[in-house]
């Protein structure tokens, strides 16, 4: 890269920042969070790696970004990236346009938590820095090349075709940095078949063929799939009107269940939603917190192979996210159940490897297994130019034509 790119994702009641530059040592990097309300904060790491914490009480999101941006100025930011979940059918990065954040504001109904607060924070970067390009980055348009065999839910037509009712997939800025990274340290550049597995606070699986999507995990909304920190993944649809029967629930309450109240969280009858803490409780004999972890584990595996489908052939499998890239225990036991494709993890590189670093993990003797940080903000910090670069480009074509034609 050779700008500086300052990289933003509005929560509903935060603001994550990076000021992303060439050499990711120097990078900054910061959240502002319990926005709106007395505790509001800034906590991050200022340039020179020094630690950075600032009380900005009562803030919303316009003056935490303003704060956020006045530190940041003498940086010289070139532009502005944007996270944003979900895109609809957008394919790609786009500058914001009135028209592009018209269709994000179209794509609300399917991601209802989080465009709302996306459209916030681009409200006041745009109001606060006019003058920069911004851009939108969005978790669903990695996904936009699965073919229709695999978004299309088997429901009747018309909700498709007049509703939108799809699988979009969530998380690929991720999958995208992790498979092109991790299959450029494996000496095939976005060439051949591999897995992803991004497991965090949100987890999702991926299938990549060539560089491209071909299946993920998550579908209409980021709670299909996998078992999550507070989220269920799959369940039986049926669920539904099965709680509405029996306990009389009406279908915000089920939703927040599914959401808020399930995966690692309501496994393990509210212990935690965090995978550390559900590791040492297990460890101390836990029943609740075995049995989360047992079923986040096979759940993963039975993900994974069935994403399989999607590739001619296996070359790998890429483990990122906080308990990715982490927990050489969670790999271990995942793996445990894929014996099928030949599979074979290292133990000692397993656990041997350092936290936060890359590394091959599996024997040599089958598809490769490799842990890849992921970096998320790098990834839209480099769409980010990409698409700035590209709207320059067309601004001086379009003026040589007009100039020809003057002439
Ligand atoms: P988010 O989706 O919010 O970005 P992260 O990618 O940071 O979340 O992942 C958070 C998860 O990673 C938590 O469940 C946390 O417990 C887990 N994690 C972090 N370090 C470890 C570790 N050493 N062992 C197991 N889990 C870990």
């Amino acid at each position: 890269m050779s700008t500086s790119v300052l990289v933003i994702n509005c929560g509903s009641s935060s603001i994550k920042y990076a000021l992303v530059s060439e050499r990711r040592e120097d990078r900054i990097f910061g959240l502002a969070e319990n926005l709106g309300s007395a505790e509001a904060r800034i906590k991050g790491v200022s340039a020179g790696g020094a630690p950075l914490e600032l009380s900005i009480p009562h803030a919303d999101h316009e003056k935490a970004l303003e704060t956020i941006l006045e530190r940041l100025s003498h940086y010289n930011p070139q532009a502005i990236g944007h996270r944003v979940v979900h895109g609809g059918t957008l394919t790609k990065a786009e500058l914001l346009t009135p028209e592009i954040i018209e269709r994000i504001r179209a794509a609300t109904p399917l991601a209802p938590l989080h465009n709302p607060a996306h459209l916030v924070g681009i409200d006041a970067t745009m109001r606060l820095f006019p003058e920069l390009p911004q851009v939108a980055v969005f978790d669903t348009a990695f996904h936009q090349t699965m073919p229709a065999h695999a978004y299309h839910y088997a429901v009747p037509k018309f909700l498709y075709t007049e509703y939108n009712v799809r699988r979009y997939g969530f998380h690929g800025t991720s999958h995208a940095y992790v498979s092109e990274r991790g299959s450029e340290l494996a000496g095939s550049f976005k060439q051949g078949g591999w897995l992803t597995a991004h497991l965090g606070n949100g987890s999702s699986t991926c299938a990549i063929w060539n560089g491209q999507s071909v299946d993920t995990s998550m579908g209409l909304t980021p709670l299909e799939g996998i078992v999550m920190g507070t989220r269920s993944g799959d369940v039986d649809p049926s669920l539904h009107s099965y709680l509405a029967a029996n306990l009389g629930w009406d279908v915000y309450k089920i939703d927040k269940m599914l959401n808020k109240e399930s995966g690692l969280l309501g496994l393990s009858n509210n212990l935690s939603n965090d995978m550390r803490t559900l590791i040492e409780a297990s460890e101390q004999g836990n029943e609740d917190a075995t049995l989360a972890i047992e079923v986040f584990c096979y759940r993963l595996a039975k993900s994974l192979a069935a994403l399989s489908c999607g590739l001619p052939r296996i070359d790998g499998l890429f483990f990122t996210g906080g308990i990715g890239e982490n927990s050489a225990y969670i790999r271990e036991k995942t793996m445990s159940y894929l014996p099928h494709f030949g599979f074979n993890l290292s133990k000692e590189q397993n656990n041997n490897l350092k936290r936060g670093t890359e590394g091959r993990i599996d024997t040599g003797t089958g598809p490769q297994i490799w842990v890849i940080p992921t970096d998320e903000e790098g990834r839209i910090a480099k769409e980010t130019e990409h698409v700035v670069d590209n709207e320059v480009n067309q601004a001086t074509v379009k003026k040589s034509e007009a100039d020809v034609a003057v002439a």
